[in-house]
């Protein structure tokens, strides 16, 4: 058996595995991408990357690219309801509700783009950047051993300093290695989606929406705009998927579509299961294979982005040998907890939804979409705050991302763009704070050499 070498290979080539590629690209890495499938998703799945995704895009050099791909649906973030299409209203635009940040929160807005737009753009950049990228290469299985894994594939092997588990909610990876699941596992009724095609630009023309809740008696559910125009996902409770889908359809919509073609029907079950170790040796868990949550607070795809983000880095050091193994520590010590926090959160949100019933206890939602959920140990000297906050109060606190702050008259350059790939000093609000390359505060403090001394006291593997 032949065998490549590679220093990360990761396993499954959706969003999370493509977008760690270009982490791993960015930070100088080599790295080696196997995805079973020939193509990108082709359901469109995730449709809203918030703006911390677009902050990890700003800092590869992506989000000017990923704006322009969502064009579509720029424009369609309202929700609106009705009996059916025909007789829905756009609702006013939503606002978080509770006290909102009086600052701006991002370089970047959110986007609205449907997965199955994104991934062909990531998978473009990945091998732009000199990702070594297979699609129809399944792993078959792997060895671990105490310098790297061997990954078996059809008539070859890989050896691999490490392994990233980005092979989803069924991951294999993470069944080999025994590593099992916690949460409240399912959570509602079994869903189904129907993805179809029907022009229906001139219906919805004016009144656009991102999402749009049907009522009707005999075709209750909601429609998502995957384009705004011709492709749409309608979604019903109940795990039937043999209804007759375009009555179904016809009803729900309430006009003619002469045009109607459903492309698939995919039963679903929302679910919250966090695995109980995102590493494992020399093999880390990332995205869906580490957490599946319910779709509510759009956060599964947003959450996976985050942790290759911080696993990246921590990754390139090791490999550089500027970091000791022990750094790889922190990923679980950090990400896990962030995964368990945004589950709970997006389970929570599900429940409200399917109750009606406030919950005064959930988070404020900018601290799901713009990195405020606070890192209280890993790759960081803990500020002494005991307490973690659930509302977005941006202040430069240890174990968040910086707040932002426009650097320039021109507002070019944010507090975001200070870091990665590299670590910085800053300072902010009278302190210094040393950011890491993931732009997470990991000291705050008043001296310089402080700074130093806690970068190298990190880049050990003592953390805390
Ligand atoms: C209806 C729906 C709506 C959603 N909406 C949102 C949203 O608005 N926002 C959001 O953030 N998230 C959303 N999500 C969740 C989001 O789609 C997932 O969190 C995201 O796809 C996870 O990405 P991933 O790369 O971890 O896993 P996947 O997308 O599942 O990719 C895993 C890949 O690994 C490959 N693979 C598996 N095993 C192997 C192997 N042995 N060898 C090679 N390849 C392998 C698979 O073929 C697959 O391509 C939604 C999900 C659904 C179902």
């Amino acid at each position: 058996m032949s065998g490549q070498r590679t220093p990360v290979l990761i396993a499954g080539g959706g969003l999370v595995g493509l977008t760690a590629a270009l982490v791993l690209r960015h930070h100088d890495v080599d790295v080696t991408l196997l995805e079973r499938r020939s193509t990108t998703s082709p359901q469109p799945k995730a449709r809203r990357f918030h703006v911390r995704s677009m902050e990890v895009f700003r800092e590869l050099g992506l989000a000017g690219l990923v704006h322009e791909a969502a064009k579509d649906l720029a424009g369609h973030d309202h929700m609106a309801t009705g009996r059916t299409l025909a007789e829905a209203e756009q609702l006013p635009l939503w606002q978080p509700s509770g006290d909102g940040p009086e600052v701006e929160v991002s370089p970047e807005p959110p986007c609205l783009i449907a997965q199955d737009v994104l991934e062909p753009v990531l998978r473009k950049a990945a091998v732009e950047a000199g990702a070594r990228v297979r699609f129809d290469t399944e792993m078959l299985g792997f060895d671990e051993d105490a310098d790297g894994v061997t990954a078996k594939l059809h008539g070859e092997e890989i050896r691999a300093r490490y392994l990233i588990a980005a092979d989803g909610a069924r991951s294999g990876i993470r069944e080999a290695l025994g590593i099992t699941r916690s949460g409240r596992g399912a959570v509602g009724e079994p869903s189904v989606n129907v993805y179809f095609h029907a022009d229906l630009a001139d219906v919805v023309r004016g009144r656009e929406f991102n999402l749009c809740r049907l009522t009707h008696p005999d075709a209750g559910g909601a429609l998502a705009s995957v384009d705004g125009r011709r492709r749409w996902v309608f979604m019903a409770a109940g795990g039937e998927t043999d209804r007759d889908w375009p009555a179904v359809l016809r009803t729900a919509l309430g006009v003619p579509v002469p045009d109607l073609e459903i492309l698939s029907v995919l039963g679903w079950q929302a679910e919250m299961l966090v695995a109980d170790r995102y590493s494992a040796g020399r093999v880390h868990l990332v995205g869906d294979a580490a957490h599946v949550m319910p779709p509510f607070a759009a956060s599964g795809a947003n959450t996976g982005i985050a942790d290759v983000h911080n696993l990246g880095w921590k990754l390139a050091a090791v490999l550089r040998g500027e970091a000791a193994p022990g750094l790889l520590d922190s990923y679980d010590a950090e990400r896990r907890p962030a995964g368990w926090f945004v589950a709970d959160e997006s389970t929570r949100r599900a429940d409200t939804f399917l109750t009606g019933e406030e919950d005064p206890t959930l988070a404020h939602p900018y601290v799901l979409a713009a990195g405020g959920f606070q890192y209280r140990a890993g790759a960081l000297v803990p500020d002494g705050s005991t307490e973690p906050t659930i509302d977005f109060a941006p202040a430069g606190r240890v174990g968040t991302r910086i707040p932002h702050r426009w650097l320039d008259d021109a507002r070019t350059r944010s507090t975001l763009d200070l870091a990665g790939p590299e670590w910085t000093v800053t300072e902010f609000d009278g302190d210094r704070l040393l950011l890491r390359p993931d732009h997470v505060v990991a000291w705050r403090g008043s001296s310089a050499q402080g700074a130093e001394a806690v970068r190298a006291r990190l880049l050990a593997g003592v953390s805390s």
